[in-house]
This record gives C-alpha cells, sequence and structure tokens, in this order.
C-alpha cells in the first residue's frame, strides 16, 4: 500500500506532513551537522540544547506563553500527568496552607468525557486518602436512550465549585477525543475564555485554585483564548505535533514547588523526583533523558506549521475543516441515518462522531471507506460507533474528500 494512497483519519498517533518526515529521516542519519544521528547524540550536547530551546521558543511564540509560565518537557504520556498533577497541586496547596485541614480541600474536576474522567478517577485514588475531596465539580453527561452520554460541556449553571481559598485545583479537557466533546472556540469574541462563565472573572492568580487543563488532542490546533489564566496546559504529542513519547507541559511559575517539604510537613503522599514539575524546571527538563527523537520531530512540524503561516492560518483551515465535514454529517441526520453524538455548540473540530442507526449501514460504511483508502473510521472501542479525527496533518483537501465520500454514501442510501 502506498502511503499517498490512504487518509489517516485515525485519533492518533496521527499522520505528519511528508517533508516534516524526510527530514527527520534525514536527521536520524545525521543531525545537524554531528555526524551522529538524533537517537545517538548526548541529550547534554550544545547541539541538542540548541533544539530544546527552539522547541521551547516556537510553543511559546505560537501559543503566546506569558514569561509567567515554564514549558517543560517529559515522558510517560498525557495519562502520567494525570498523577503529576495531583502529586504536585496537593503539594503546592500544602505549603500554602500548612495549617488547613486538608478534610477542608477540594479538588474539582469538570468530566466531559472519558479522558477527563480518568483523570478524575486517578487523582482520587492518589490523594483521596489524604482527605482531599477528589470530586466532580461539573458532570457533562446527560441522560440519553442508553443511559448517560457525554453529548455537551456543562451548561453554565452545573458548575459546583468549592470556595476559592480551598480548592487546591480545577481540572478540564479541552477535547474529549474519544466523546468528541470539545469547549466552544469563541469566534466572535477572540478573548473569551470558555470556563468564564463557570468561573467567574480572575481574583487574584495565587488565590485562585489553579485551572489545569488537558489539551492532548487539541494542542496547536487553534489559539487558547486566555492561556494566562491557566496554571497548567499540557499534552501528550502524538496528535498533532509529533511522534508519541513527548508530553509537553505549561507550567505557572508558582506550581513548581519542594514537593519534599510539602510530603514533610504531612498530609501529602511523596512524589517521585522524575514527576515533580520543580525538578523538571530547574534541571531544563533533563533531569533524566527526554525523548530525543519525538522533541526532534516535533521542533520540525512547528517549524513547518510557522512556515506556514502560524496558528491563526491552523485555526481558520480547521474551522473550515469541520465545517465541511459536519455539513454533510448533518445531512445525513436529516435523513436519518446516522446521529450525531454532541450537541451543536460542544462539537470538537478534531474528533467527529457519530452513530448509525442500521449496524448493517455502519458496517457496510467501514467496508466502503475502507475501499476508499480512509483509515481510522471507527469509534474507540469503549464506546463504539465511528469518529474521523481531523488532526492538522489532515488538510482542507483531504477533509474534502471526506466530506465527498460522505455524500456519496448518502446518496447511496437512496438509491
Ligand atoms: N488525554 C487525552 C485528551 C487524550 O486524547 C489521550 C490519549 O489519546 C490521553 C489524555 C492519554 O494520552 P497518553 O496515551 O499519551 O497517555
Amino acid at each position: 500500500m502506498e502511503r499517498n494512497s490512504i487518509l489517516n483519519l485515525n485519533p492518533g498517533p496521527s499522520s505528519l506532513p511528508l517533508p516534516v518526515l524526510e527530514e527527520a529521516a534525514r536527521g536520524l542519519l545525521n543531525f545537524n551537522g554531528t555526524g551522529m544521528g538524533i537517537t545517538e547524540i548526548s541529550h547534554r550536547s550544545k547541539e541538542f540544547q540548541a533544539l530544546t530551546n527552539d522547541l521551547v521558543a516556537r510553543i511559546r511564540a505560537l501559543l503566546s506563553v506569558p514569561d509567567t509560565h515554564e514549558i517543560l518537557f517529559t515522558q510517560g504520556g498525557a495519562s502520567l500527568v494525570f498523577s503529576t498533577i495531583a502529586l504536585n497541586l496537593l503539594a503546592r496547596f500544602r505549603l500554602l496552607h500548612p495549617n488547613l485541614p486538608l478534610s477542608e480541600v477540594s479538588a474539582d474536576y469538570v468530566v466531559t468525557g472519558v479522558w477527563s474522567k480518568k483523570a478524575y478517577e486517578e487523582a482520587k485514588r492518589l490523594v483521596q486518602h489524604t482527605g482531599v475531596n477528589v470530586r466532580i465539580a461539573a458532570d457533562g453527561r446527560t441522560e440519553s436512550e442508553d443511559g448517560k452520554s457525554f453529548q455537551s460541556v456543562p451548561s453554565k449553571d452545573k458548575y459546583q465549585f468549592g470556595p476559592a481559598d480551598k480548592t487546591a485545583w480545577i481540572y478540564y479537557c479541552e477535547n474529549e477525543t474519544v466523546n468528541g466533546v470539545q469547549f466552544a472556540s469563541a469566534p466572535e469574541d477572540p478573548a473569551a475564555f470558555p470556563l468564564d462563565a463557570a468561573l467567574g472573572p480572575p481574583q487574584h492568580t495565587t488565590i485562585d485554585p489553579p485551572l489545569v487543563a488537558d489539551f492532548s488532542s487539541s494542542f496547536l490546533s487553534r489559539p487558547i483564548p486566555q492561556i494566562e489564566r491557566h496554571a497548567l496546559i499540557y499534552g501528550g504529542a502524538q496528535k498533532n505535533i509529533g511522534p508519541a513519547g513527548l508530553t509537553i507541559i505549561i507550567v505557572r511559575k508558582d506550581l513548581l514547588v519542594d514537593v519534599d517539604a510539602a510530603h514533610t510537613l504531612g498530609g501529602c503522599p511523596p512524589c517521585p523526583l522524575t514527576l515533580s514539575f520543580q525538578t523538571l524546571a530547574e534541571s531544563g527538563s533533563l533531569y533524566n533523558t527526554p525523548p530525543m527523537f519525538s522533541m526532534y520531530v516535533s521542533d520540525l512540524v512547528l517549524k513547518d506549521l510557522q512556515a506556514k503561516g502560524g496558528l491563526s492560518v491552523v485555526e481558520e483551515n480547521n474551522r473550515q475543516k469541520q465545517q465541511v465535514v459536519y455539513g454533510v454529517l448533518e445531512k445525513m441526520e436529516e435523513a436519518g441515518i446516522i446521529q450525531l453524538n454532541v450537541k451543536p455548540g460542544s462539537r470538537s473540530w478534531m474528533n467527529v462522531t457519530f452513530i448509525f442507526h442500521d449496524p448493517a449501514l455502519g458496517a457496510r460504511f467501514v467496508k466502503e471507506a475502507e475501499a476508499k483508502g480512509l483509515r481510522g473510521v471507527k469509534g474507540h472501542r469503549s464506546v463504539g460507533g465511528f469518529r474521523l479525527s481531523l488532526y492538522n496533518a489532515i488538510t482542507l483537501e483531504n477533509a474534502r474528500t471526506v466530506a465527498g465520500f460522505l455524500e456519496e454514501f448518502l446518496a447511496s442510501t437512496k438509491d
């Protein structure tokens, strides 16, 4: 099978631009004129240091990351950050409020799909025994025919956060990859922040509960509104950025705390040093060997993205891609053959999810999609159905190809 005969609509790892892969292949043999490949040089060499600095600078520029925040690189995937968050943020809270009983403290999760639910469950597993109430502060699940399912982000009145001075952190997942639920971008007001209505105006950064967000599947697909209001933004690289193995963490400096000091004060579980934000920051993400190849390819992807016009161009492209695809799916919905899983206003630009009412038609859809070279159209094994992932490497032309296939399929059901 030739590379250019298929369209990779998988939810990740996703495709990367061909010129990037070709350059990466050269870098595997000889990185930057060192005579050694990127997987062979020292992570403490000046060449790799330059690469790390370059990657930081590109992320900072693309997302307008303020100087109040560090950009860190680590391994272990986004899933490990579920644990890292709980350990570091509880330590921060303990150091700020050494005398407050942890039984009065909450960690608040906005649950809009599989991934935020997992993050919530992991935090509960790790710190609930300290007395901290790890809780669901807003639940995106709604009653549906087959029980409860995630169909939208919670409406304004559904958020029940704890008092600001007793909430150790607030967590949300910007784009739920499995369910296809995403916080709306605010095209009419680029400064609008999706959680504004629920959180109210910011007070003081060290008093406000730190706001934490998982951007794994929407990182660099569009600008992040009010990035400075987030204490921590993170994501695995394998959707829009590069090969798996790299996790990018954008963290406000007041979250870089001495986890051992917090543990000594009592109440906080010990935190492995490899998971301490402070350790990562103080070592320039070189406490241990970082995922060098993944960082290298990510840097090439970001360079390519900047050369193509940066994030506003990417955003416009992604806006059009999802319009083209949802446009046909809405017609299929009107024709009564499918149902889109997510309500308008919360539909993901990156992961488009739906079901066929008739399983036989769904099976035919997969077969015909495969025959046309469309790969990865099935939904996540935990929820079933169908999912088309439109990450950055899918071009507008590719999205039109997908839409064309959907149109043909719809027409064939009317024959
Ligand atoms: N969060 C989101 C939104 C994801 O989509 C994923 C993986 O797809 C994860 C977390 C877990 O990522 P990892 O496999 O890197 O641990």
